[in-house]
C-alpha cells in the first residue's frame, strides 16, 4: 500500500469498514507464539479505545481479525498483544518495524472501570486474557493499588503474559497472585488452576472482571460469587469470531446480543446461560 501517495492521509474515512493505515513501529515477542506490536498511525489516528475495547486489525493480502488493545503507549500509538493460532493473526505476528497494517475501530463495549475504582475488585485473567484486561488494570491501579485483587492463570511459567507488569502492580501494591497449571521443579509458585486460586484467597470482593478461556470465566465468576462477591458486579469478556465490527453482518450473534457492539465486556448476570451456547 503507497500510503504516502494516498490523496485521503490525514483524514479519518468516514466508511467504518474502511481500514486506517496504522505503522509498526516497535515489536516484542511476549512467548513463543504471542507477540505485541505497536502501532502508530501513519496519518490520522483513531479515537482512543477504552479498556477492553478492541480493534480490527488488516494483514494487506490475508485477511482482518478482531484484536484487544493491551496498552496505548504514546498519543495514538496502540499496542496490540496477539497469539498465532491460523493464517491472519500467523501474519500479523510475523510483523515488523516498518511493516503497515490496516485498522479500524475501536469496536465494543468497556470494562465499567469508573464504576469500581475504590472499591475491593477481583481481577482474574487466564492465558492471553490478561492482555484485554490490561488497561483496566493500569487504570485501577492508578486508583486504588491496595483494593485490587489480580489473580493471573497460565497453562505453564514461561506463558506467563506480561511478566514486568505483574512485578511492577506487586510493588505498587495489588495483590498479585501467579498459578499455572503445569511446572517443572524450576517453579516455586503457585500450580493449580486460576479458579482454584480464587477459592483459595477465600474471601469477597464488591467486583470481578474476568476474561480468559469460557471454562475459566465460568468457573472463576462462579466461584467468586459463591465467596459473596455480588453476582450483578462481575463481568466477563465474550469473544466470538468477529466481522464488520460495527454491528451490521450478525456473524458474532449470540442470544441477544451482536458481541461486537454489545460486547465482548459483558455482566455476568446476562452472559452466564450464553456461555452454555458453544461458540468457535
Ligand atoms: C473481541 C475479541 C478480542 C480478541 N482479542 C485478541 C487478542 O487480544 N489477542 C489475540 O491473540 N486474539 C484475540 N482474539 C482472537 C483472535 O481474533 C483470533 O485468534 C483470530 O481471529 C484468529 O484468526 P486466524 O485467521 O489467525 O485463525 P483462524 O484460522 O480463523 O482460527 C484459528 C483457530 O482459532 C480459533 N478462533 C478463531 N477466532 C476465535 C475467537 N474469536 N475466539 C476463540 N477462538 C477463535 C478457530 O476456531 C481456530 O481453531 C480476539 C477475538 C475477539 C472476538
Amino acid at each position: 500500500m503507497d500510503v504516502a501517495a494516498d490523496p485521503r492521509v490525514g483524514a479519518l474515512p468516514t466508511d467504518p469498514m474502511e481500514p486506517v493505515p496504522y505503522r509498526v513501529v516497535e515489536r516484542g515477542q511476549e512467548t513463543d507464539d504471542v507477540a505485541s506490536l505497536v502501532l502508530a498511525p501513519v496519518a490520522a489516528a483513531l479515537p482512543a479505545p477504552g479498556p477492553g475495547q478492541f480493534m480490527m486489525i488488516w494483514a494487506p493480502g490475508v485477511g482482518e481479525i478482531p484484536i484487544s488493545v493491551s496498552r496505548v503507549v504514546a498519543e495514538g500509538h496502540l499496542v496490540l498483544t496477539v497469539r498465532s493460532v491460523g493464517a491472519v493473526s500467523a501474519a500479523v505476528v510475523g510483523l515488523g518495524p516498518g511493516d503497515v497494517v490496516g485498522l479500524r475501530g475501536p469496536f465494543g463495549t468497556q470494562w465499567p472501570v469508573a464504576d469500581v475504582a475504590g472499591r475491593r475488585v477481583l481481577v482474574v485473567a487466564g492465558g492471553l486474557g490478561l492482555a484485554p484486561l490490561r488497561i483496566a488494570v493500569e487504570q485501577l491501579v492508578a486508583a486504588a493499588p491496595a483494593h485490587l485483587t489480580l489473580v493471573m492463570g497460565a497453562r505453564q511459567p514461561d506463558q506467563l503474559l506480561f511478566p514486568d507488569d505483574l512485578r511492577r502492580w506487586a510493588a505498587a501494591g495489588v495483590g498479585v497472585h501467579v498459578t499455572v497449571d503445569a511446572a517443572d521443579r524450576g517453579w516455586h509458585g503457585a500450580v493449580g488452576t486460576a479458579t482454584a486460586m480464587v477459592t483459595r484467597i477465600g474471601w469477597a470482593h464488591d467486583a470481578a472482571f474476568v476474561c480468559g478461556p469460557e471454562i475459566m470465566m465460568t468457573t472463576a465468576a462462579r466461584a467468586t460469587v459463591a465467596l459473596g462477591t455480588p453476582a450483578d458486579s462481575v463481568w466477563v469478556s465474550l469473544e466470538r469470531n468477529m466481522h464488520c465490527g460495527i454491528a451490521r453482518c450478525g456473524r458474532c450473534q449470540l442470544g441477544p446480543y451482536l458481541l461486537c457492539r454489545d460486547g465482548a465486556v459483558v455482566p455476568w448476570t446476562e452472559s452466564m446461560a450464553l456461555l452454555e451456547v458453544r461458540g468457535r
